[in-house]
């Protein structure tokens, strides 16, 4: 295997100076679970300017058995594109090309290193929306929401990124490049690899551009913010909302402990406050005002509070505020152990309180925050980073947090992935046999194990 300078020589030869990184620079060895303490060196780090480099470099690495860690803007909460030992970091910051772009047909077909908001940006200026909206957006890309198959707020409505992917082209272990799907709204012409590579976090190919689908903009959108002394009795109006069938695009919850950590909220709330329901309606601008004024009509029963924010930077400003809520979280005591757990809607009270008393049971701080409206919850226990024995109990605790999701009827993790965050723990929820079917699949696509090693199966 070739190491050091002479690696370096060799993938200087087929991506140039401008697509090599030093190795020292740390942003490559970390993603969003930093504050866990966890981080790779890489060998190398290569920043190809196009498809064609990435396959040159994956042939390369493949014949030279050097493994490659695919990575996008390193906001993964799982360790997935942190480097494991010996492996190279492939990053597709460079790639960031929009292809085609048809506002009348409602799709775009951008490289892969294009970042959320970016995307977002230009649909919005065309009167469109890509609706899929994970936090970070400016520094998330599109490759890997679609390596997470990313969801955030509006999920709820519109679905996680994978419900607006077309197609992908990517980069197999081989060097060969494939076009899975296209520019067509419907296309069953063979086996969904499409969907095979959405939510594969850089185990099977690196995606290098994607068909995405895009909708007209709604027109407007409106809020009820409803605060509660009791959880349980927010937790209890959320499940009656989904329940009664209101279609809200956002419905996002808080717990005490995240409403105190993320103290700046735009609006003031009663001192009773001890839980936190955001919901959002969208549409015209009748249906929207319609919808929510239902909405706070279900959602207020038992409140302290129910506010309906009017003007527009009432709206932006709770909305940075809902996205600064990990970061305050974070830096309450400098470190946190977050998960991303989901519970059939009618548990989220037992996830709300359950993650509060195994905080306590491991001497922990703990809260969590999220989105209600999918059971989705980031269940979190601070810590302080520098401290490894409170981190080894933080991880503990997420340990007996994975069985309780389970034991309501849950998943290890609704959004961010396995990454090598939550190795150890994907065979308490998934069988032996469903657990082969998927090394299957790997083995068939990545024989020798050159992507991404060591991290989700
Ligand atoms: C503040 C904050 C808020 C967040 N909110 C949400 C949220 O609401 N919902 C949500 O789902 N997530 C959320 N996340 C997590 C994160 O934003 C998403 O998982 C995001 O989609 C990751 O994209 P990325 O480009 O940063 O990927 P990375 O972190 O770089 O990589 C993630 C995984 O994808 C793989 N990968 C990356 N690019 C490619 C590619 N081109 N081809 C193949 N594999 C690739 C990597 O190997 C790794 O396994 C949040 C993160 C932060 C920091």
């Amino acid at each position: 295997v070739t190491r050091g300078a002479a690696l370096h020589d060799e993938l200087r030869r087929l991506v140039g100076d401008r697509g090599l990184a030093p190795v020292d620079d740390r942003r490559f060895w970390v993603d969003a679970t930093e504050s866990q303490g966890i981080e790779g060196t890489p060998a190398a780090v290569v920043l190809p300017a196009d498809a064609e480099q990435v396959s040159a470099v994956v042939a390369w690495c493949h014949q030279h058995a050097v493994p490659i860690v695919p990575r996008g803007g390193g906001t993964g909460f799982a360790g997935g594109c942190v480097p494991t030992r010996g492996s190279i970091v492939l990053g597709l910051e460079r790639m960031r090309i929009v292809h085609t772009f048809d506002p009348h047909l409602w799709r775009i077909k951008v490289d892969a290193g294009l970042t959320t908001a970016e995307l977002r940006r230009l649909a919005r200026e065309n009167g469109l929306s890509f609706p899929p909206d994970p936090g970070a957006a400016e520094q998330s890309q599109i490759g890997g929401n679609i390596a997470t198959d990313a969801g955030g707020p509006h999920a709820l409505k519109y679905g996680t990124t994978g419900a607006w992917v077309m197609g992908v082209e990517a980069v197999l272990a081989s060097g060969e490049r494939i076009a899975a799907g296209g520019g067509v709204r419907k296309d069953v012409a063979g086996y969904d690899l499409t969907s095979l590579m959405t939510g594969s976090e850089g185990t099977l190919g690196i995606i290098c551009a994607a068909w995405l689908r895009l909708i007209p903009a709604p027109e407007a959108s409106r809020v009820v913010v409803v605060a509660y002394d009791d959880p349980a009795v927010g937790c209890a109006a959320v499940a009656e909302a989904i329940g009664s069938g209101l279609v809200l695009s956002a419905l996002e919850f808080l717990d005490r402990g995240a409403i105190t950590a993320a103290a700046s909220f735009p609006f003031t709330l009663p001192t009773e406050t001890g839980f936190l329901v955001i919901a959002e309606a969208d549409g015209s601008v009748a249906e929207a005002e319609a919808t929510v004024d239902e909405a706070a009509g279900i959602l207020g029963k038992g409140a302290v509070l129910v506010h309906q924010p009017t003007t527009g930077a009432e709206l932006t400003a709770l909305w940075r505020w809902r996205d600064g809520v990990s970061g305050a979280v974070t830096a309450v005591r400098g470190g946190k152990v977050s998960d991303d757990i989901a519970v059939p809607v009618d548990r989220l009270a037992e996830a709300v309180a359950g993650t509060v008393a195994i905080g306590a049971e491991h001497c922990l701080e703990a809260c969590s925050w999220g989105h209600a409206g999918d059971g989705n919850l980031h269940s979190t226990f601070l810590v302080d980073s520098r401290d490894k024995e409170q981190l080894e109990r933080a991880r503990r605790a997420s340990s007996d947090l994975y069985d309780l999701a389970l034991r309501l009827g849950g998943t290890i993790s609704g959004e961010h992935g396995i990454g090598t965050l939550k190795r150890a723990y994907l065979d308490r929820q998934r069988s032996p046999q469903t657990l082969e079917a998927m090394r299957a699949i790997k083995r068939a696509l990545d024989p020798d194990g050159t992507f991404n090693p060591g991290k989700s199966l």
